[in-house]
């Protein structure tokens, strides 16, 4: 069945409504310059700065969503969206959805683990076993390119402890620090998939003011991701030492050098590409710059 003609004229974002990628994917809507009017039932915002709703789901339905034509935009682990993905081609339907943009935060491993004290050689080892998951598609498919015959036991949650309930010998769950692995007497043994958040969409994107609003909100990103590491450096240095501290400056923008009126001295600004670490600040100083700053960009139009 060909869904409805979709005549929406704002753009719908469907972002997580409470977990791990909830606060983050607010902070940076916000800081792209997004506000928005919460619903009583805190299930959808309305878009106050820009035409761009806010779809407060489950992170499970996002991709499904994007992929149905109710939202534009997603953000969401790319463990979910290759998930949904494989679910769908699996089905035989198409499935058009596109990373857009990895967002550097929320990431996380899709590790295979076994208990402590088994011994681990390879893929070949899990021949036989029982492995619970939440991620049966990518699970099966590895398992398939290994040439692996196993169980795929799928587990809507709490999968670090099916080893001790006797449900499996084996998981196939998000790693982030091991920590969970650790507490239930498991050892990670094999990455499946690195994720991240990343902002999802469809391949096909809509057209007209929809489609210029999902511009816009990407030329909008790709600038506050580039700001988030930009720094601005500045410092002070005596004329006949200015030629030594040019050369201990960081990587970045060509710095800019301006005479202070009534000093012998200059002063020195320039965009840096990352943070500065300190020991390239004591090594500014030692070559006699001083009252060396460095300071977040807030905003820039280039
Ligand atoms: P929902 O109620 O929305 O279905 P959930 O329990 O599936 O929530 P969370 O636990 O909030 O989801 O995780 C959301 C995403 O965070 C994961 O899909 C994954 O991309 C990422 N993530 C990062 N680290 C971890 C981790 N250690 N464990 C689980 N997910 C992690
Ligand atoms: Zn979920």
């Amino acid at each position: 069945m060909t869904p409805p003609a979709v005549t929406r004229d704002r753009l719908r974002v469907a972002i997580q409504k409470s977990g791990r990628l909830s606060q983050p994917a607010r902070d940076l809507l916000a800081a792209i310059g997004l506000t928005w009017r919460e619903s009583r039932d805190k299930l959808f915002c309305y878009g106050e700065s820009l035409p761009v709703d806010l779809l407060l789901v489950r992170d499970d339905d996002i991709p499904g969503l994007i992929a149905d034509g109710v939202c534009d935009l997603g953000i969401v682990g790319r463990n979910v969206l290759v998930e949904h993905g494989l679910e769908r081609e699996a089905a035989g339907a198409s499935s058009d959805l596109r990373e857009f943009r990895e967002l550097g935060w929320g990431a996380c491993r899709l590790d295979i683990a076994i208990s402590e004290d088994q011994e681990w050689s390879g893929p070949e080892d899990l021949e036989g076993l029982r492995i619970a998951t939440s991620y049966p598609q990518i699970l099966g498919k590895w398992l398939k390119d290994q040439q692996v015959k196993a169980d795929v036991v799928t587990l809507a949650g709490s999968v670090e402890i099916a080893p001790r309930l006797g449900q499996a010998e084996a998981i196939c769950d998000l790693v982030q620090s091991g920590g969970t692995l650790v507490a239930n007497q498991l050892k990670p043994v094999q990455t499946l998939l690195h994720s991240e958040a990343v902002l999802a969409g469809s391949g096909t994107p809509p057209e007209g003011a929809r489609g210029e609003l999902v511009e816009l909100l990407l030329r909008r990103l790709d600038g506050a991701m580039r700001l988030k590491e930009t720094r601005l450096l500045m410092l002070r240095s005596a004329r006949e030492q200015m030629s030594e501290v040019l050369t201990k400056l960081p990587d970045g923008h060509e710095p800019t050098i301006m005479g202070i009126e009534g000093s012998d001295e200059v002063s020195v600004q320039m965009l840096c590409h990352a943070a500065v670490p300190w020991q390239q600040l004591e090594e500014l100083k030692r070559a006699g710059a001083r009252q060396i700053m460095v300071l977040p960009v807030e905003g820039m139009l280039a």
